[in-house]
């Protein structure tokens, strides 16, 4: 018989299961508990009587994934981690520490199948969803191995997390379950390249998470030369479903726009984008783009950043420009997973 992964049961899924072994309900608790504490080892699990760890060790065990490399920053206190799942695939994390805590940026898939032009993950294709438990466990295992609570967790790494739509919701939940991670949802962040129907969804589960909208251009021209995703679902309808998120959760959204030079950062198209963007509830990121070898596309200088910024600033936009981290280690945005075939 195979045995049993208790990772990847949720709390109700664990009760069922220590019923089935004719056990009290309340020891799976104790279990699950065990495991959000990071214990593989049911042996230390010291509140459970020894034949119940007799019987699970017979037919149960709880999975993880291992680190496979770690790599530090040497210019801020960043770490990317790749980990080695159940079936050889691999992914990374990034743990970035700020002023106000640890947070955790995390792959929701095995590479990425959306093609945009600008970002390495995406270069091999996508090979597979990552289960819930999996996502959960790049959280857990970054606690672990670091010794630090993670605060905030951000679903940025490698993937498209609304294609996997089903595992992210569990995975949300697991991560505020005061039992498990006991984060609050306003802590959570989901980023999309803007799959509308599945946004629309989200607005109607009503958690009050972050939904981050990856933009990057004010005009379906330059949008669709950059992500496939938008000829698919242009800016327009893309806006409607972020309004209607908005008007469900009433969150403010979060704008990603990675600034290209000569592509998408001239004043002309700061301007393009205030209009765009007036009256929304939103926030904007502007992020240079972050050198990907073997692509053309250049960052934008400092001024030309900074002066997209105060263009949005004066036309009433909140905007900011994001801190790089972990550059050095290919931990920044849109480098993830290149390190897994370019050594
Ligand atoms: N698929 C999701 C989440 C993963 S990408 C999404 O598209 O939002 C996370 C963020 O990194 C996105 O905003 C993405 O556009 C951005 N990104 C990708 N490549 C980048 C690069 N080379 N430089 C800076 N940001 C990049």
């Amino acid at each position: 018989m195979e045995k049993i992964n208790l990772k990847s049961l949720t709390l109700t899924q664990m009760e069922e299961f220590i019923r089935q072994l004719g056990e009290p309900v309340y020891r799976a608790k104790q279990i699950f508990k065990w495991i959000y504490k990071g214990q593989t080892e049911f042996e230390k699990m010291t509140d459970l009587p020894k034949d119940l760890i007799a019987k699970l060790k017979d037919c149960a065990y709880v999975g993880k994934i291992d680190i496979y490399k770690k790599y530090e920053s040497e210019i801020d206190e960043t770490t990317k981690y790749i980990f080695v799942l159940e079936d050889g695939q691999m992914v990374e994390s990034v743990k970035m520490k700020y002023s106000f805590g640890t947070t955790a940026c995390i792959s929701s898939q095995v590479g990425c199948p959306m093609g945009c032009a600008f970002c390495a993950s995406t270069e091999g294709g996508m090979v597979r969803n990552l289960a819930w438990w999996e996502m959960a466990d790049e959280v857990l295992a970054i606690e672990k191995d670091s010794n630090v609570k993670v605060s905030r967790v951000v679903v940025m790494g490698s993937g498209e997390p609304l294609l996997n739509y089903d595992e992210l919701m569990q995975l949300l939940r697991i991560l505020n379950s005061p039992l498990a991670f006991n984060i609050s949802y306003r802590r959570l962040t989901v980023s999309t390249c803007g799959i509308v129907p599945e946004i629309i969804r989200l607005a109607e589960e009503g958690l009050p998470i972050t939904l981050a909208v990856s933009l990057h251009a004010p005009n379906d021209d330059i949008r669709s030369s950059l992500m496939p995703i938008n000829k698919r679902y242009p800016i327009l309808q893309l806006l409607d479903a972020c309004k209607y998120y908005i008007m469900k959760t009433k969150r403010r959204i979060t704008f990603e726009y990675i600034l290209i030079s000569d592509i998408n950062d001239t004043e002309q198209y700061a301007y393009e984008l205030s209009n765009l963007l007036k009256g929304l509830l939103c926030h904007v990121n502007l992020i240079p783009l972050n050198p990907v070898k073997g692509k053309k596309f250049k960052k934008s200088d400092n001024f030309r950043v900074r002066k997209f910024e105060q263009i949005l600033l004066n036309n009433g936009i909140s905007a900011t420009v994001r801190r790089e981290m972990g550059s050095d280690i290919n931990a920044a945005c849109g480098q993830l997973r290149r390190s897994l075939f370019v050594r």
